[in-house]
């Protein structure tokens, strides 16, 4: 059968941190504070995809206290946690991203986003999409305090074959 996942996340910046959106550097004065790389994109992501999986979700698989994380690639999590999914027999099909920045201007890095996901995930490119919005200046996204970022996947569970 068809499974859906949601996912949600939202970093705040800080300062002397790096601006990882989607495995992309993006250039800032500020990156996201967080125990990894702070890739709020990619966990949506993989937290979207652990619900179309059944999976626990990204705090229980990789817990924000365990130094195997420190600095982690998000990419390479979002990796880890595709292959979990196939391994599940859930197939991702297909999956859709919104970020919600007031700043930077992220245009011109959303192919590249796009592309970076869906190679970590084994797809081809159309199959993963990224947006991004403003908030018009409202709320802590327009505040420019932090960056969220939403994701949906679609997903073929096989094991349904099998039952
Ligand atoms: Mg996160």
């Amino acid at each position: 059968m068809l499974r859906i996942g949601h996912g949600f996340d939202v970093h705040a910046f800080a300062e002397g941190r790096k601006l990882i959106l989607g495995g992309i550097e993006i250039p800032s004065e500020r990156g996201l504070d967080g125990h990894s790389d702070a890739d709020v994109l990619a966990h949506a992501l993989i937290d979207a995809i652990c619900g179309a999986a059944r999976l626990p979700d990204i705090g229980r698989l990789f817990p924000d206290n365990d130094p195997a994380y420190q600095g982690a690639d998000s990419i390479e999590l979002l990796r880890q946690v595709g292959r979990m999914a196939e391994e599940r027999r859930c197939r991702i099909l297909d999956a859709d991203c919104t970020i919600a920045a007031q700043a930077p201007k992220l245009a011109p890095y959303i192919d590249q986003m796009g592309d970076r996901l869906a190679e970590a995930l084994g797809l081809p490119a159309e199959s993963v999409g990224v947006k991004a919005t403003t908030t018009e200046h409202l709320g802590f996204v327009g505040r420019k305090e932090g960056i969220a970022a939403w994701a949906v996947v679609l997903a073929q569970d096989e094991r349904d074959a099998e039952r």
